[in-house]
């Protein structure tokens, strides 16, 4: 069965498009040593935590790779976000999943959750790329994820050319917590695909907070400078 489906669908890295040999999972295992990591989980007062101080209080602030406009993450991302290829996001949060299990930070978090996309961005796309990255996470960290809680009530426009005001004024009042049964008194790791200022995650996790979750830290794809 595994040659008949690789004969009709030849398997090709989603980094770098050459043909994966067996046991490699959409990504070569070039591509995979290749990325580049932050490492950030094993230094905990790192550029994402500062960058929040003041505005999100954070148990842990981490993000598994370095966003560069040229390169793979952007390849990787883009193809994650606009090319219909939800299965990178979860093999990304595999990936980190294991290597922040391995340092025992999978007995810090009770519960993953997703940044919410707004329903009509989520149903255009067919799937939430930052749900997909909380898949892979939460299945070889083991701890449940859950992308119903939160909700994004108000479709926001594009940050890329905002300022930081402007990215908060835009994104302050737009999610909802629909759950907040669920999170009472847990542990939460929020997830996102990009950090930038940070706005996005600073908005959900204060909803989190005022709803009864004990603590916050926040894991993402990759960290834009
Ligand atoms: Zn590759």
């Amino acid at each position: 069965m595994g040659d008949f489906v690789t004969l009709f669908f030849p398997n090709h890295c989603l980094g770098c498009s050459s043909s994966l040999y067996k046991g490699e999972d959409i990504l070569c295992t070039r591509c995979i040593l290749e990325l580049p990591k932050t490492k950030y989980h094993e230094h905990v007062e790192n550029t994402i935590k500062a960058r929040l101080t003041g505005r999100l209080p954070l148990t842990y602030a981490m993000a598994f790779l370095q966003f560069r406009k040229t390169g793979v993450v952007q390849h990787l991302l883009h193809q994650l976000k606009y090319n219909n290829h939800p299965e990178i996001g979860v093999r990304l949060g595999k990936i980190y999943g294991k290597e922040l299990a391995d340092s025992d930070y999978d007995k810090a978090f009770d519960l993953i959750i997703p940044i919410p996309l707004h329903k009509s961005r989520r149903r255009r796309r067919g799937y939430n790329q930052s749900a997909k990255f909380a898949e892979g996470l939460s299945s070889t960290m083991n701890i449940p994820w859950d992308e119903s809680i939160a909700e994004r009530k108000i479709k926001t426009t594009t940050q890329t050319r905002k300022t930081k005001t402007e990215r908060w004024e835009n994104v302050r009042n737009v999610f909802y917590i629909k759950h907040p049964e669920r999170i009472i008194n847990k542990r939460i790791l929020l997830v996102d695909d990009v950090i930038t200022t940070g706005a996005t995650l600073e908005a959900c996790g204060h909803e989190l907070l005022n709803h009864g979750c004990s603590e916050i830290s926040i894991a993402c794809i990759a960290e834009a400078q």
